[in-house]
């Protein structure tokens, strides 16, 4: 078997930090120390090794508001890749009239070009307790995570609480996770504007409470994606500390950036649900994740280009919401966050790594850098700086919320099962090499 040693570098996992040798067998790590001569090796010295990042919260091609999201599996996978996420977990398109069986169907058809591997989760549209039988048939295809929607009663993809509560004692039962899309409907504007003020906080907080007593009554692990605020943070303290099986994630765009942009006259291409909050929810957002309070950071990448915002700046409802991440995810995780101190190394790995990866299924398969994981392996240049400027990233968008903003650490490798898809700073990643990641039973 191919063997090759990734040499000198200092391996960070979210327990230890030390210089060593990674040695790479064919598709996985088969040892990590000092490794002999004899083998082919590519130095690491000065750069840190880390386990490739998973990002489970991307919506590649996705239809949403008579549009479509800008970057396909392609171009979307591949700026994965340039910024070291070497797993991403999308969606099946949600219908109330597609069986969930079909849906996965549909979408791995769909997944001709990935250039890293996948997972995915259904996304539930429409859902009845009628439909209670195809949770077993998509865990049977590998798909054991299901996203609910307590918003969006007007595009049907609300699901009642009590709908809820039924689908996550069947999710429970089958050794899955429910993520949930935490906006209580009632707190909404329904006229959809002026954004952002139509989607306040209480709205998450009421509603991040709401599924922390469904998740504790049913003991289904329950993920709350995209927290947004103090307020959401102060539900989903609450709800873990009275024993409720909830997993936090936030997003970059929530640590970064505030609602300040959306004063700026190109403000509307910033819209995203749940909105940018105010300093202080961002600064409520760092602390939790220096206390360990959240479990993951995902993107939520769903990018637009300009010219799919601009035409309704002036109609708030209609403004396709999201914003791109995929590829900025581990950098600016690491020069906000590692950087600037506000979190340690070993925490930048749980965050973007296992974390993610032990709420999905996929650890320690994905996610770890330990002996028998996936050799999926991310170099970054902690001393490298540089600036963001959308023209040259890989995403299929020419706006980035971070434009202009100074970096520091470079992604210069990456690794997956393996294969570089990322060397000297090079892309060598090859679109179509990437696969579909089954769940695997148990979370490790
Ligand atoms: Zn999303």
């Amino acid at each position: 078997m191919n063997a090759l040693a990734i040499a000198g570098g200092t391996v960070v996992t979210p327990r230890r930090i030390g210089k060593a040798d990674v040695l790479v067998q064919g598709e996985k790590v088969a040892r990590i120390g000092k490794v002999g001569r004899g083998i082919r090796r590519a130095s690491a010295r000065g750069l840190l090794v880390l386990p490739g990042a998973v990002d489970a919260h991307v919506h590649l091609d996705l239809p949403v508001a008579g549009t479509r999201s800008a970057d396909g599996w392609r171009s979307g996978t591949l700026a994965a890749a340039a910024g070291g996420v070497t797993t991403v977990i999308d969606f099946t398109v949600g219908s109330a009239e597609v069986p969930l069986p079909d849906q996965i169907e549909q979408r791995t058809a769909e997944v001709r070009e990935a250039v890293v591997d996948f997972a995915l989760r259904a996304e539930m549209v429409g859902w009845t307790a009628d439909r209670t039988p195809e949770l077993a048939q998509a865990a049977e295809r590998g798909v054991r995570s299901f996203k609910f929607f307590l918003a969006y009663a007007s595009s049907g993809r609300r699901t009642p609480l009590g709908m809820l509560r039924q689908a996550m004692n069947a999710i429970r039962d089958l050794g899955g996770t429910a993520m949930v899309h935490a906006e209580a409907e009632e707190l909404l504007d329904p006229g959809g504007g002026p954004f952002p003020l139509a989607r306040p906080a209480i709205a998450e907080e009421v509603a991040i409470a709401e599924v922390g007593v469904l998740a504790r009554e049913t003991r289904c692990p329950t993920y709350i994606a995209h927290i947004s605020s103090a307020q959401g943070m102060r539900a989903l303290r609450a709800a873990q500390r009275s024993g409720s099986p909830l997993v936090g994630e936030t997003c970059p765009h929530y640590l970064l950036l505030d609602e300040r942009v959306y004063r700026r006259p190109d403000g509307h291409r910033f819209s995203v649900t749940p909105p940018l909050r105010s300093a202080a929810d961002r600064a409520a957002l760092w602390d939790a994740l220096a206390r360990r309070w959240l479990q993951a950071v995902g993107t939520d990448h769903c990018p637009f280009r300009n010219d799919q915002k601009d035409p309704f700046q002036n109609v708030p409802s209609r403004i396709p919401s999201g914003l791109p991440g995929v590829e900025l995810l581990l950098p600016l995780l690491y020069s906000a966050g590692v950087a600037r101190g506000r979190i340690g190394l070993p925490d930048l790995v749980r965050y973007l790594s296992e974390g993610p990866a032990r709420a999905f299924g996929l650890w320690p398969r994905k996610g770890a850098l330990r002996v028998g994981a996936d050799a999926d392996l991310v170099l970054l240049d902690p001393k490298a700086t540089w600036t963001v400027d959308a023209g040259r990233l890989h995403m299929a968008t020419d706006f980035s919320p971070y434009e202009g903003l100074r970096v520091q650490g470079r992604v210069v490798g990456v690794l997956s099962r393996g294969t570089w898809l990322v060397r000297d700073g090079e892309i060598l990643a090859r679109p179509g090499r990437g696969r579909f990641v089954p769940w695997t039973q148990g979370r490790g």
